[in-house]
């Protein structure tokens, strides 16, 4: 977190576990670059086979997306089955929505199993409409679950709003499997829980560089390095230069949050608790917090933070979700990179013999990559991919003239902002 921010998430977790640099020569089976929730929970079920694993972290467990993110716990990939079947075809489309439909379950069962303190509350994720043809996309997601047997429940207008406090919404849909996370919390406990199940784990420990050594890699920070059979590198928007073109393969964007002080007991603000987040394409989300604090976020700049004033969007929504709020600074600001593929699908790639990156995030990955460790622990202990509920394994993908990255944010950011404001200037069918 930069100087420029001040974090919720920071202000009110749990402590860090503590730990150190890596030092000397080591060795392990497996070595995870990054301690997100996809490396720890991967180390932790790596750990849970008996596999010894490493796990190094540039600056400390959660520094990225896992200690920034809204916390929100929402059921299955974001992408509807007939998306994934025809994106990946019926086999694996379909493995892939049915093995993303129990990812909260997940998520829920290892909190409860670690005992992690994270204010893992299951009280339900909605989603809300502004606009007719967000509310039939809406409908056809509803349905879709429904059709699977999961617990959701459509909204008319005037439920949606007594759920958030929100008006202005057409109607939505309500999943009893999501709920809300501390954020920062979740990342420090799966830390503290790999480290109870012999995970080694070093932070800080930027590995800087990863060479081939016989048959194995090693992988050098600065004050040690470590030799694995296996590789992964969960490092997702903050992959830097550490694996020539990997970054190349996704963009980083930001998403700004604010948050109020605690808000009155008899609030109309979401007072049963829910995460919620309306079909915009330049999407809005928001929470209460456990001390009873708006959490609201959306579209960052396209640069970091600059300080307070660079969090206009969250707040101009909050005005207009709720303006009978009062209208004072918020006490929290801060932001967090969001990494993305050009179709939202998540990536698994194939670096060298044993070397593996994954990118899954996409703005919604807290119950997807904590509650997907296990298949990358078979992949990284030989299991065939074509077997296991992830994305194929691909050579590296190059969004083409990734430089320009910049301006593509933007003129997407514009674009979908277009489209969502046509939206709402379409009349009902
Ligand atoms: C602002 C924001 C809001 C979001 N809100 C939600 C939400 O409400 N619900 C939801 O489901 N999802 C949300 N997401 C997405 C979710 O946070 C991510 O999908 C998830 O945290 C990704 O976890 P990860 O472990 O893959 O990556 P990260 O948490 O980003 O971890 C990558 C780690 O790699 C480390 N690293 C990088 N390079 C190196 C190196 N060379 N050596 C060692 N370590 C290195 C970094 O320090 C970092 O700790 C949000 C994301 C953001 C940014």
């Amino acid at each position: 977190m930069s100087p420029r921010e001040r974090s919720l998430w920071h202000a009110t977790a749990e402590s860090a576990p503590a730990l150190l640099p890596l030092h000397g020569m080591q060795e392990t089976e497996v070595a995870i670059v990054g301690a997100g929730y996809t490396g720890l929970a991967t180390a932790i079920a790596l750990a849970e086979r008996g596999v010894a694993v490493t796990v190094l972290e540039a600056t400390e467990p959660g520094a990225g997306a896992s200690g920034a993110n809204g916390g929100q716990v929402i059921p299955g990939l974001r992408h509807l089955a007939g998306d994934l079947v025809a994106a990946y075809g019926e086999t694996l489309g379909r493995r892939l929505h049915a093995y993303g439909a129990g990812d909260s379950d997940r998520l829920f069962d290892l909190v409860a199993r670690y005992g992690i303190a994270c204010d893992a509350t299951r009280s339900g994720y909605v989603q809300v409409a502004d606009t007719p043809v967000a509310l039939a996309e809406a409908r056809q997601r509803h349905d879709a679950w429904a059709a699977l047997g999961a617990p959701v429940r459509w909204l008319d207008a005037e439920e949606a709003r007594e759920l958030t406090g929100a008006g202005g919404y057409l109607g939505g849909w309500m999943d009893a499997r999501g709920g809300t996370v501390q954020p920062l919390s979740l990342a420090r406990g799966l830390a503290r829980a790999a480290l109870r199940s012999g995970v080694r784990v070093h932070a800080p420990a930027r590995v800087n560089a990863i060479r081939p050594e016989g048959r194995d890699w090693r992988l050098l920070t600065a004050t040690g390095s470590v030799r694995a059979r296996r590789v992964l590198l969960a490092t997702n928007a903050m992959t830097g230069d550490l694996w020539p073109g990997l970054a190349a393969c996704s963009m980083a964007v930001w998403s700004f949050q604010t948050a109020t002080a605690p808000l009155a007991e008899e609030t109309r603000v979401l007072p049963g608790r829910q995460a919620v987040s309306d079909t915009r394409r330049v999407l809005r989300y928001w929470r209460r917090d456990a001390a009873g604090r708006l959490v609201v976020g959306g579209k960052g700049t396209i640069r970091a933070p600059r300080g307070p004033r660079s969090f206009g969007v969250p707040e101009r929504m909050r005005a207009r979700l709720y303006p009978d709020l009062p209208d004072v600074p918020p006490e929290f600001w801060w932001g967090g990179r969001v990494c993305v593929s050009l179709d939202r699908l998540p990536r698994l790639f194939a670096l060298a013999e044993g070397v593996f990156a994954v990118m899954q995030d996409n703005g919604k990955g807290v119950a997807w990559c904590t509650g997907n460790g296990a298949p990358l622990a078979d992949l990284l202990t030989g299991a065939d991919p074509r077997d296991l509920p992830l994305p194929p394994v691909t050579p590296l993908r190059p969004i083409p003239l990734h430089p320009l990255r910049s301006v593509y944010a933007a003129a997407g950011s514009l674009w979908l902002r277009a489209r969502d404001a046509l939206d709402r200037a379409r009349p009902a069918a």
